[in-house]
């Protein structure tokens, strides 16, 4: 049978009604016929049928055994991220989503945990930085905007042989493209809110594990600290998750298309799709993932703030906002969106440079984006001539 197939049948028909919806149980507890004599429902923190459904459905996605959600992907790195203690270590990826450096760096940091950045795509540089006290390595792949790739399983075989758990956050990917539990991966994390959701209408999260009793640490966790997807928003989730598989299929064949124009046009310098031959990462990207997704990074001749700002306010499809993975197209200016916290020059060292452009490519007609791209060239050209005339 084929994911798509497998994903739409394991959304289940409702038993009580033969609802072909799942039904959102908005409610905040459950009656007992008796204390501690219930439906298998007691409370609506602990367990929700809405979002048992879908934390099911997204389990059996990554081929899972267990997945707990969220209230937002930030919401369930920190649950993995409890499952720590003072004193341990975790060896992480260098270009990690800024929200996951903060709470690294800000939060836990204080609690006594020590975070070792480096270079994921070399596997060398993981395995000199893992100490004794390493428990947790965490991996992005691919990375937020460069679109770097580390090899899951490479990495997967260095944390089994350190005693420790490798953590992939799978946004940029989903499961559509790519399962890090087939490849060794302990835990898969998602913002929900990009690709698996993918109509930029909801905030949320999902921790996946293969292993029966780290799935219930993470349960644990989910319960006691009470970070949980409500019922309408894991009943919205599932809807989006329907269509994962055909949207995701599009966003790759629209953003390989884009890429390709792009690295043909003579004011981009350099191009960032892990789908082009020329990127760095292109044999281990074609390797572990079923297609190289929908976001496409490039710099411009003119590398600078002012050309950037003005690329990215002269189109019309792509529209100007963070976040990424829905219908809808969206262009974000690095330098001063996304990666607006982090000082210049660590930023331009991560190959960030001032122009950076990140489009997360949608499912319009591709003909239209290339046009609209077309378009915000040349009315930068005539808008950095006249700079060039005003300087002179
Ligand atoms: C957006 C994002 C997150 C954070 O998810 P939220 O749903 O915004 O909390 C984490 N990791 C990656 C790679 C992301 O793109």
């Amino acid at each position: 049978m084929s994911n798509a197939t497998q994903l739409l049948h394991s959304i289940p028909v409702d038993p009580l009604t033969g609802a072909i919806s799942v039904p959102i149980y908005q409610t905040s507890t459950f009656v007992q016929e008796a204390p501690g004599v219930n439906k298998g429902y007691d409370y609506a923190r602990s367990n929700n049928p809405t979002r048992g459904t879908l934390e099911s459905i997204v389990a059996q996605l990554e081929k899972g055994n267990h997945a707990s959600a969220f209230s937002s992907g930030l919401a369930a790195i920190d649950a993995v991220l409890k499952l720590l203690k003072t004193g341990d270590e975790i060896v992480a990826v260098d270009d990690i989503y800024g929200g996951a450096f903060r709470l690294f760096t800000q939060v836990y940091e204080k609690f006594g945990i020590k975070i070792t950045y480096v270079d994921t795509t070399d596997i060398a540089n993981v395995f000199n930085a893992i100490t004794t006290n390493t428990k947790l390595i965490w991996l992005e792949t691919p990375t937020n905007p460069t679109l770097k790739i580390s090899d899951i399983e490479a990495i997967a075989k260095i944390a089994k042989a350190s005693n420790c758990l490798l953590c992939v956050d799978s946004t940029f990917a989903s499961p559509a493209l790519q399962q890090p539990l087939t490849l060794g991966a302990d835990i898969v994390v998602h913002s929900a809110t990009k690709y698996l959701g993918g109509h930029s209408d909801l905030i949320a999260g999902i921790v996946i594990t293969k292993e029966a009793a780290l799935g219930e640490k993470i349960k644990f966790l989910q319960n006691a600290c009470g970070a949980i997807l409500s019922p309408f928003d894991s009943w919205l989730l599932i809807r989006g998750i329907e269509t994962l598989h055909l949207r995701v299929k599009q966003h790759c064949i629209n953003a390989q298309a884009v890429a390709e124009w792009l690295s043909a046009h003579p004011l981009v310098d350099k191009i960032f799709y892990p789908g082009l031959p020329s990127h760095y990462n292109h044999a281990i990207a074609k390797k572990q993932a079923k297609g190289f997704g929908g976001i496409v990074s490039f710099t411009l001749k003119e590398d600078t703030d002012a050309a950037g700002i003005a690329f990215v306010t002269s189109t019309k499809y792509f529209l100007l906002a963070e976040s990424l993975g829905g219908i809808k197209s969206l262009i974000s200016h690095s330098a001063n969106m996304t990666h607006k916290s982090i000082p210049a020059d660590i930023r331009r060292a991560n190959g960030v440079s001032d122009s950076l452009i990140r489009l997360s490519v949608g499912l319009e007609e591709v003909e239209d984006l290339i046009a609209d791209l077309k378009q915000a060239f040349e009315k930068i050209a005539t808008k950095l001539q006249l700079n060039i005339l005003q300087s002179a």
